[in-house]
């Protein structure tokens, strides 16, 4: 892992972090600013910020991203390069740096869905790998005092484009020799799916961090939802046989998928995972549910995973 990313974020491993998307509304916005400030409480190595998915736009990124860097942490605003030339790119960038962040995650992103006009080929950049290559020639033209922590996109069961996942954890190794200092995964309800991702990471020679995406099913309409913008996304008989059980009981839904996340989230701890990444939905009440599961109850009980000596310190 290159110094600057390790100095970084992942100083401390296992890091835990949040993902959420900029809201249209006041309201929404109001209740984000909500979610943060409850977990604050957990001090998350970084809280990444969404872009384009959903229709969000630069500017709506750009206020969360402003709005939580005030606030004290970390922020990883996400940057996608469909239907973007070089200059806007770069705008984005300078928009970002100047609202505090050091870090970018960096993502191909998808198609406009209901655009006809939309012509690919005119993109400037076909793929992500391609991206992160523009980011690091644009720190350096722009002297940026700090070298900026890039984040990637990988896929534990496969990008649902890929018709080849040997070639495609090829391409996930282009991203990181062009400069990527992490990955972050897609969603995922099969922890072996993971464990067997990074495993070929690592036998790719790809040393650098891999942060497991973990998203809670707390309702079935979201879960549907979720399985369409996750495609390619695995739900286990398991989980699917625990949410039968339900019946389609509000309650018993969300304490099914708390718990399920739970588990998730204590097998990837126990198995050394370099860190979890909550997909939040902008709500703080699943998360905070599956960090009080794991016995953490504030960010000291997060400080304590990583040294066994404070053992002899704990008394009931
Ligand atoms: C953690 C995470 C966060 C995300 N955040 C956002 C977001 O904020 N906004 C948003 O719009 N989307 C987001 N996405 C979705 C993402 O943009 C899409 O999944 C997109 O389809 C793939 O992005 P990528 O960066 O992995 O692309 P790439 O790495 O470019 O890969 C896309 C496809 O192209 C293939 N490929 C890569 N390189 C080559 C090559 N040289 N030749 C041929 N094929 C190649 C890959 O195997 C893959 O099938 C996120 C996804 C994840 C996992």
């Amino acid at each position: 892992m290159p110094e600057s990313a390790k100095a970084g974020m992942f100083e401390k491993t296992p890091t835990f972090s949040f993902e959420f998307f900029p809201p249209k509304t006041p309201e929404g916005a109001a209740s984000l600013l909500e979610t943060v400030e409850r977990l604050k409480a957990f001090r998350p190595a970084f809280v990444s910020v969404t872009y384009g998915a959903g229709g969000s736009s630069r500017e709506l990124t750009r206020d969360v991203v402003q709005r939580v860097q005030a606030g004290g942490l970390s922020t990883v605003p996400h940057i996608t390069c469909v239907g973007h030339t070089e200059a806007e790119i770069a705008d984005i960038l300078e928009s970002y740096v100047q609202s505090g962040a050091r870090a970018v995650m960096a993502l191909r992103g998808d198609p406009p869905q209901n655009d006809p006009s939309y012509d690919r080929s005119r993109d400037v950049f076909q793929h992500a790998s391609q991206l992160v290559a523009f980011i690091r020639k644009w720190e350096e033209q722009r002297k940026l005092p700090f070298r900026l922590t890039i984040g990637v996109a990988g896929f534990p069961e496969g990008h649902p484009e890929s018709r080849n996942r040997l070639q495609e954890m090829e391409f996930l190794k282009a991203k990181m020799d062009e400069g990527a200092d992490y990955i972050c995964t897609q969603l995922f309800f099969d922890n072996h799916a993971f464990f067997d991702f990074r495993a070929r990471c690592r036998l790719l020679g790809i040393s650098a961090p891999i942060v497991a995406g973990i998203m809670p099913i707390t309702t079935l309409k979201g879960m549907h939802r979720m399985a369409t913008l996750s495609a390619g996304t695995n739900f286990p008989a398991r989980l699917l046989k625990a949410l039968l059980r339900a019946g389609g009981d509000r309650e018993s839904v969300e304490r099914i998928g708390i718990n399920y996340a739970s588990q998730q989230c204590a097998e990837l701890l126990d198995e050394d995972v370099d860190g979890i990444h909550f997909y939040t939905l902008n709500k703080s009440r699943a998360t905070m549910e599956i960090y009080r599961n794991l016995g953490i109850n504030n960010y000291f009980d997060v400080d304590r995973i990583h040294n066994l000596s404070e053992i002899q310190k704990l008394q009931s």
